[in-house]
């Protein structure tokens, strides 16, 4: 799943390629993928492309307001926002050329095709059955539940802000970090590379950790995203994933030695997925207790 660093290189990609341009058609071909109705996916034709950005894990195109309806009416018509959560399986494909037939409902992994009046464009897409990508054309990023209900960014929160953010919520550390409403823009690949920096138990209880522990983790989540975003930023989609994979020390690296102490990296269930971590860095030599196993020895 993409995380801060992946949206934020995406937007800065964005940026580069299509901020500027106007819009020919937004086609939306996995119809249940836009949870929004109006306006109209039509509203964005003709519309000029004036800023692309994230809002944790969301990402945002805001489009101007088209050239005639400026002072049609008498009052300039506001900007659009389409906001895009790329779930699990989603990915945005940029192509300097993207076909001009309006796209097919359909059964393909082609969720939506944005053209451009120069002929260049992306396709978002979403892989597997599992349908979770979520687009939404709003006239402000807050008609988004997802994104109203967001809490500080991950990347910019001060330690004040993030030690009050972390206790707020009683609960196992790797679930807090990955709570939205509590930080913004940390899934489950940052949260284990935190956690491993931080030498923290994915299992430590958040309000028991000491100003000193909550320190630690702080300068570890700033330097974990802010090296992912120096890595990501600048790579195109196309190259982001295999970047990400490269950069990672103990998320999805199960049997594999730690690069800081040699340990075997472990992992245990979480919630509806899995997690990584080093004992011998995070939980001092200790397995931790999988949940899955002692079901299955019962
Ligand atoms: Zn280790």
């Amino acid at each position: 799943m993409p995380e801060l660093p992946e949206v934020e290189a995406l937007a800065a990609d964005l940026r580069g390629r299509v901020v500027g341009h106007r819009i020919e058609r937004l086609d939306v071909a996995a119809i249940s993928a836009l949870k929004t109705f109006d306006p109209p996916p039509t509203a964005l034709h003709g519309r000029e492309i004036t800023a692309a950005s994230r809002h944790g894990k969301f990402l945002d195109l805001t489009a101007g307001a088209p050239a005639s309806a400026v002072g049609a009416a008498g009052a300039p018509a506001g900007d659009l926002h389409l906001i895009v959560h790329l779930a699990r399986a989603g990915w945005l494909h940029y192509r300097e050329s993207i076909p001009a037939t309006p796209l097919k409902p359909g059964k393909g992994p082609i969720a939506l095709r944005l053209r451009l009046a120069d002929g260049s464009g992306f396709d978002v897409t979403e892989q597997g059955t599992q349908k979770k990508l979520a687009a939404y054309l709003v006239r402000d990023p807050a008609e988004v539940p997802g994104v109203a209900r967001l809490g500080p960014d991950a990347l910019g929160a001060d330690l004040a802000t993030f030690a009050a953010r972390i206790r707020s919520r009683r609960g196992q550390i790797k679930g807090v970090l990955t709570d939205q409403e509590i930080l913004a823009g940390i899934g489950n690949a940052y949260s284990d590379e935190i956690l491993h920096r931080a030498k923290l138990s994915p299992f430590a209880i958040s309000d028991r950790l000491t100003d000193a522990q909550v320190g630690t983790l702080h300068e570890a989540t700033r330097e974990v995203l802010t090296d992912a975003v120096a890595r990501s930023v600048g790579q195109g989609a196309a190259s982001l994933k295999g970047e990400k994979r490269s950069g990672l020390l103990v998320h999805a690296r199960t049997g594999l030695p730690c690069p800081v102490c040699g340990d075997l990296i472990k992992e245990v269930s979480f919630a509806d997925s899995s997690l990584q971590y080093c004992a011998g860095c995070q939980t001092g030599g200790k397995p931790l207790a999988d949940r899955r196993m002692s079901k299955l020895l019962r």
